[in-house]
């Protein structure tokens, strides 16, 4: 199943996903993650939307859409994938219904992430001392929190206009409970923390 993991930035949205597919075997596929990683390699790509994410803007729609199509059509994706960041506007959302639509397929489940706006601005505040992020300082947080409501938080509505199954999940409490919350919706049991790890092992090995 096509699951998309919608919030806010500071929602949580790469962390569950991160723990959910190694929950259930699902590959995550983050659209931050892979610019990330192009701005690391140097790519023109890198280049090119480096600058944008430092802004706190958005990558232009034409580039993420063939960004995402290749990443669907590699042989782990067949299953099913999670999400993480992508859509981000409507444009993008309507170009994945007609990425799917051409192979029979549809985005099964969103899964909204919803926490409260002081705490998402703390999260993100504390993720900029820890992680070094160039986009988590606070000019760069208070245009991606404009930019969600603006261009991100419409993607709702086209997802209830197209009758998709949406489950909101309260993402304030503890990482664990919202992990938890999210596998009950997903119908698959939490891995016992021993085994999580290894499960994660082996998906980055294969
Ligand atoms: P994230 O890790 O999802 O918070 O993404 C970090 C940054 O990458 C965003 O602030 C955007 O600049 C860019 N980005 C990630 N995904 C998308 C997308 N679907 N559309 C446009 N820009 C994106």
């Amino acid at each position: 199943m096509i699951v998309v993991l919608f919030g806010a930035p500071g929602s949580g949205k790469g962390t569950q996903a991160e723990r959910v597919a190694a929950t259930t075997g699902t590959p995550h596929v983050s659209t931050g993650a892979i610019l990330r990683a192009e701005v690391a390699r140097g790519s023109e790509l890198g280049r090119e939307a480096k600058p944008i994410m430092a802004s706190g803007a958005l990558v232009p729609d034409d580039l993420m859409v063939r960004i995402i199509e290749s990443r669907l059509a590699e042989p782990d994706a067949a299953g099913g994938v999670i999400l993480d960041g992508f859509p981000r506007t409507v444009p993008q959302a309507e170009a994945l219904d007609r990425m799917l639509g051409r192979n029979g397929r549809e985005v099964g489940l969103v899964l909204y992430l919803e926490v409260d706006p002081d705490l998402l601005r703390a999260r993100i505040l504390q993720r900029a001392a820890t992680d070094g992020r160039s986009d988590d300082n606070p000019e760069a947080l208070a245009a991606r929190m404009r930019v969600y409501q603006r261009d991100t938080e419409p993607v709702v509505d086209h997802y209830v206009r197209a009758g998709t199954r949406i489950e909101r999940i309260d993402g304030s409490p503890p990482i664990d409970e919202v992990t938890a919350q999210i596998l009950t919706v997903l119908g698959a049991s939490p891995a016992p923390s021993s085994t999580a790890s290894t499960i994660a092992g082996a998906e980055t090995a294969s």
